[in-house]
């Protein structure tokens, strides 16, 4: 036996596992400990436990009678590791001890981990957190950006700066990976012109090891140590150079640690490269050809495509090829042109540049859009791989995303959802029996529920006001006008994600007296709350944030339209759990997507979102409101122009009245009809668990189940 932990011990072991992320009890602990320190330090543990060191947390714990809580949350963390009745250990059995590899540029676990740019990130994250609870055996591999994405702050005239802050590896919740020697793994990369060498970081993610790349080592030049330093931060040959060591560098270590996967999903083409270099393993250790070994890896990889726009794809030139893939094709056999070839649509057009999304799917034998719309809109885009075959049987399918329940369902809406569901029910969310019980929930204890989920977000949100507001040297006559922006009372839109043009932000200013007539409106008005991030290169974006910007400022809309600088997984968590509204009003068919109004979903919020992404498949007349008639036009203008009308009429006509048709004691109760038929009929089909369940079953078992991926692993 081991001598008892103290609380100290017990509280580190739990920051050092990112599984506390979706414990709100868990976070509830850290928050109580110093909440003052808890917000300055950006919720992160580790750091907060340096600060309370073993006495001072002793004290401290004894003065908020914290000890049981903390002893029951360590014994919750053990039960969960050490469970082996999950959905994984009966469905995923046939993966065995080979796991699979999943693959992605950006992981969005918490706020604290700065790894992650939006939905893509967010929904690695969520299918590392459902494959962890459900027990399926994945590691995941990603960079380490030091510096992360970008900070945003607004300057006075409304346009978006960047810092980034950087992030000391000794506060993450992140050790050294270690190989089969227990060395630390060091990986290297061969590029014409150098050797590019990284480090490898661990951090476990409840079940799921996430490794993460990193260049910022001693053995690199000052340049290339920096190459991992920035999230989408380079030009194109940073891109290539982080891509190489994604997915080359990224099998090498798997290799390295004595992981040899079962199946490689690669969530976007920019870890494409890591195929290649299991290729050049089979050639070595079972002397095969380059075409049979291609063949072989081909049965294991799974290539999940988030792109809906050909011009959103990773293109790289000749020259840049040469000098990345050079040293590693010749060791293929493989000439310049066919290395070029597997990333060409057209492989004997010798000057069509190489495309990440081409390699990935000639080295993947199931592909899948991330929505039905998207897999129709995939296939239509990529039957130029398949030119002899119809556009229905191009072999891309769907799987469409959904959301980790347990990270984005608010902490009081759990308690109602444990009150009405089965006991057992946050195992068993991806079941649409599970969430029958929703409608037991009476009308009143769910408006009051959301009520309160929406005061703590208006309070939260005049926090965020008041920050940036003495950040901007405001007079204290604007800051107290702070503490009466955003009406309890009031409907409440938010719109917030990232500021990429085709998400269309400003749709809703398209018409700005209509817009100043509805939000004014002295018995029924609106208010809207916007956050978001455009890229650092995007101009265009940022204009939209700045218009945006400038009419949160203007009299006519002050303090009913409102933007929160900043935007992170921890902003959009109280956004998506206390809006009565989200607004979701892309460039159909653009988003592939969408996962923030999955979130809303599961807090009772409504969505208001053009037909498009999941929610081409979600809407069914009576659990949301839909914008547009599903067409689209050729002449962008004019789609943006029939949009931006159906938004203010589906306001004015729908939303609207529905909301203010009150009964004596103030309840909505065609609105809170709405809200359970929303939550029953979506809370389970766009969730994560749902979701990895399908990749289970649908790519990793047959993928697993060739005969290649049984070959033996001699390391
Ligand atoms: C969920 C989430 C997104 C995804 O937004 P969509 O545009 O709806 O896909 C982006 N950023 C953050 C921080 C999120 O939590």
């Amino acid at each position: 036996m081991t001598p008892d932990r103290t609380i100290h011990q017990k509280l580190c072991e739990l920051a050092s596992n990112l599984w506390w992320t979706w414990q709100p009890e868990v976070t509830s602990i850290f928050r109580e400990i110093d909440s003052e320190l808890w917000t300055q330090l950006g919720h992160n543990p580790i750091q907060l436990l340096r600060e309370y060191h073993s006495e001072k947390l002793e004290a401290r714990a004894r003065e908020t009678v914290l000890h049981a809580r903390i002893h029951g949350a360590y014994r919750r963390w053990q039960e969960y590791m050490q469970s082996d009745r999950t959905w994984g250990d009966t469905h995923a059995a046939v993966l065995g001890d080979r796991p699979a590899a999943y693959f992605s540029a950006e992981f969005g676990i918490h706020e604290s981990l700065r790894v992650y740019s939006g939905g893509l990130g967010v929904l690695a994250g969520d299918h590392l957190k459902s494959a962890s609870d459900l027990g399926i055996p994945l590691v995941a591999i990603g960079l380490f950006y030091q510096e992360g994405y970008f900070s945003q702050t607004i300057n006075p005239s409304g346009w978006q700066e960047e810092t980034y802050p950087d992030a000391d590896p000794r506060d993450q919740p992140m050790e050294v990976a270690l190989d089969t020697q227990g060395k630390p793994v060091i990986v290297s990369v061969q590029t014409r012109g150098e050797t590019i060498y990284a480090r490898v970081w661990k951090v476990n993610v409840g079940r799921i090891p996430l490794y993460m790349l990193d260049t910022n080592v001693p053995e690199n030049s000052e340049i290339t140590q920096r190459l991992t330093a920035r999230l989408y931060g380079g030009d194109q040959k940073i891109r290539i150079r982080q891509e190489l060591v994604l997915g080359v560098g990224g099998m090498k270590a798997l290799i390295a640690m004595g992981i040899w996967p079962r199946v490689i999903h690669m969530n976007e083409g920019h870890s494409a490269f890591a195929p290649l270099e299991m290729i050049r393993r089979r050639m070595k250790q079972h002397g095969l050809n380059f075409d049979d070994a291609l063949r072989e890896t081909a049965t294991m990889g799974v290539f999940t495509t988030h792109t809906p726009v050909a011009a959103g794809h990773d293109r790289f030139d000749n020259g840049l090829m040469d000098e990345h893939l050079g040293p590693l094709r010749e060791e293929l056999g493989l000439d310049h042109h066919g290395m070029m070839a597997l990333g060409r649509v057209n492989p004997s057009d010798h000057n069509e540049p190489f495309c990440m999304t081409v390699l990935a799917f000639n080295c993947s034998r199931r592909a899948n859009g991330v929505s039905n719309l998207h897999g129709v809109v995939s296939r239509k885009m990529w039957r130029c791989l398949w030119p002899w075959r119809k556009e229905e049987e191009v072999p891309i399918g769907h799987i469409t995303n959904g959301v980790h329940v347990s990270t984005w369902l608010a902490p009081q809406m759990r308690f109602l959802y444990d009150r009405v569901l089965p006991l057992d029910w946050h195992v068993k969310s991806g079941e649409p029996e599970v969430w029958q019980g929703i409608d037991d929930i009476t009308s009143g204890e769910l408006w009051e529920t959301h009520e309160s989920l929406k005061n703590r977000l208006i309070g939260y949100a005049r926090f965020r006001l008041s920050r940036q507001a003495e950040r901007h040297k405001a007079s204290d006559a604007q800051i107290a006008r702070i503490q009466t922006m955003l009406d309890p009372e009031t409907l409440l839109i938010g719109f917030a994600r990232r500021f990429a043009p085709y998400k269309r932000a400003d749709l809703i200013l398209r018409d700005l007296d209509i817009l100043a007539k509805i939000i004014s409106d002295t018995d029924r008005p609106v208010q809207f709350l916007f956050a978001g991030k455009a890229h650092p290169a995007d101009e265009p974006g940022k204009q939209i944030l700045q218009r945006i910007h400038n009419i949160a400022h203007d009299k006519r809309f002050e303090g009913r339209v409102v933007f929160l600088e900043d935007y992170d997984i921890n902003l959009a968590r109280h956004l998506v759990q206390g809006v009565d509204v989200w607004l979701n009003n892309p460039r159909r068919p653009l988003e592939a997507s969408g996962t923030s109004g999955q979130k809303v979903v599961l807090n009772g919020g409504l969505n208001l979102s053009i037909s498009d992404g999941w929610w081409a498949e979600a809407y069914d007349g009576r659990n949301g409101f839909n914008i547009g008639n599903g067409l689209i036009h050729a002449d962008q203008g004019t789609q943006d122009t029939l949009d931006g009308d159906d938004l203010l009429r589906v306001i004015r006509d729908e939303v609207i009245p529905l909301y203010y048709e009150r009964d004596a004691d103030g309840v909505p109760h065609e609105w809170i009809k709405r809200m359970k038929r929303s939550m029953k009929t979506l809370g389970w089909r766009f969730n994560a668990d749902r979701m990895v369940m399908d990749y289970v079953s649908k790519t990793y078992i047959p993928a697993s189940g060739s005969t290649s991926s049984a070959l033996p692993f001699v390391p």
